[in-house]
C-alpha cells in the first residue's frame, strides 16, 4: 500500500471524526505500526498488507476517540517516555512548566527532599527524579490501578540509571500520610484532579482518563483544599508549594492558598499557551 494515500484516507477519516490534530495523529500511528519514527516515514515507500491492516484497526479505534497515546502505549512528558494506557491519566504538556518551575525551585539545593501527591503515570516525579540528579522523591498515588502504571515507570526510569523513586499508596488528603516525612520536605507537587463536576470534557477524557484523577467536586477545588493540610504538614519552613489547576482557577486556587492561613509568596504562573495553570507558594514560618 502506498504511504501518502494510507496517511491521507487516515487523516481525512480522523478530520470527520473530530479528532483535533488529524495528520499528526494518522502519522504517529503509522509510525508506530512499522517500527519507525515520524520523521522516517519520509523514507517509507511502501507499506506492508499486515502493517496497513494493524494501521486501519488502530485508526478505527482513534476515529472512536480513544486517546492517541492508549493506542500507541506511550505518552512523552519533557524528557521521558512513559507507559500508559486505561487505568490512568494520560500526562499533558500543560504540566511541563510546572515542573520546569520545580527544578528552579531547586537549583543549588544538592539533595532537596520532594513529594509529588497523585502522581498517577508518575510525569511529575520521575521527570524531577530525571533531571534533578540528587533528588529524592516520593510520589503518591491512591487509585490502586494508576499507581501499577506508576511501579512500571519507575521501574523503568530506576533501571535506565535514574535515582529511584518511592512509590506509596496513599490519599492525598490523609492527615497520616508520610508522617516520617514531617517538616522535612523541600517542596510539594501536584496535579490534582480539579475539574468541576459537570464541565465539559473531550470524549478522550471523559471517557479514558480515570475520574479519581479528574473530578474536583462544585468548584473543582475539593481535593485542593485537603491537599493544602497534606503540604503544609510535611513542608520545612521556606519549602515551596506548586499546584496545577483548571483555567477558570487561576484567582480562586491563590485566594484559597492565602485563606488557609502559613503560606507566604502566594503567585499564579501561566502554561505555555499563556493559559493561567499553577499556584505556588512558600511555607511560612510558624
Ligand atoms: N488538564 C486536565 C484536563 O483538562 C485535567 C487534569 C486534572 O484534573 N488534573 O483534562
Amino acid at each position: 500500500m502506498n504511504r501518502s494515500t494510507l496517511l491521507a484516507d487516515a487523516a481525512r477519516l480522523l478530520a470527520e471524526a473530530g479528532v483535533a490534530s488529524p495528520r499528526v495523529d494518522a502519522e504517529l500511528l503509522l509510525a508506530h505500526v512499522t517500527g519507525r519514527t515520524r520523521s522516517g516515514l519520509l523514507t517509507l515507500d511502501a507499506v506492508d498488507e499486515p502493517a496497513a491492516r494493524r494501521f486501519a484497526v488502530l485508526v478505527d479505534q482513534r476515529v472512536d476517540r480513544v486517546p492517541l497515546q492508549h493506542l500507541t502505549g506511550r505518552a512523552a512528558f519533557r524528557h521521558l517516555e512513559l507507559a500508559v494506557g486505561p487505568g490512568v491519566f494520560v500526562p499533558r504538556p500543560e504540566t511541563e512548566q510546572l515542573v520546569e518551575w520545580a527544578l528552579a525551585r531547586l537549583a543549588g539545593v544538592p539533595e532537596p527532599v520532594v513529594v509529588d501527591l497523585g502522581t498517577g503515570s508518575g510525569a511529575i516525579a520521575l521527570s524531577l527524579a530525571h533531571e534533578h540528579p540528587g533528588a529524592r522523591v516520593t510520589a503518591v498515588e491512591r487509585d490502586p490501578d494508576a499507581i501499577e502504571w506508576t511501579r512500571v515507570n519507575a521501574a523503568a526510569r530506576a533501571a535506565a540509571g535514574d535515582r529511584p523513586v518511592e512509590v506509596v499508596a496513599g490519599d492525598m488528603t490523609d492527615p497520616r500520610l508520610l508522617r516520617s516525612l514531617d517538616g522535612g520536605v523541600d517542596l510539594v507537587v501536584s496535579n490534582p484532579p480539579y475539574v468541576p463536576d459537570g464541565a465539559r470534557l473531550p470524549r478522550e477524557v471523559a471517557d479514558h482518563d480515570p475520574p479519581l484523577a479528574l473530578w474536583g467536586g462544585p468548584d473543582g477545588l475539593d481535593v485542593v483544599r485537603g491537599l493544602l493540610g497534606t503540604a503544609a504538614r510535611l513542608l520545612r519552613t521556606g519549602g515551596a508549594l506548586g499546584i496545577e489547576h483548571a483555567d477558570q482557577q487561576g484567582t480562586a486556587l491563590p485566594a484559597l492558598v492565602r485563606a488557609h492561613g502559613g503560606w507566604d509568596d502566594v503567585a499564579d504562573h501561566p502554561d505555555l499557551a499563556g493559559r493561567p495553570r499553577f499556584t505556588t507558594a512558600r511555607r511560612a514560618a510558624a
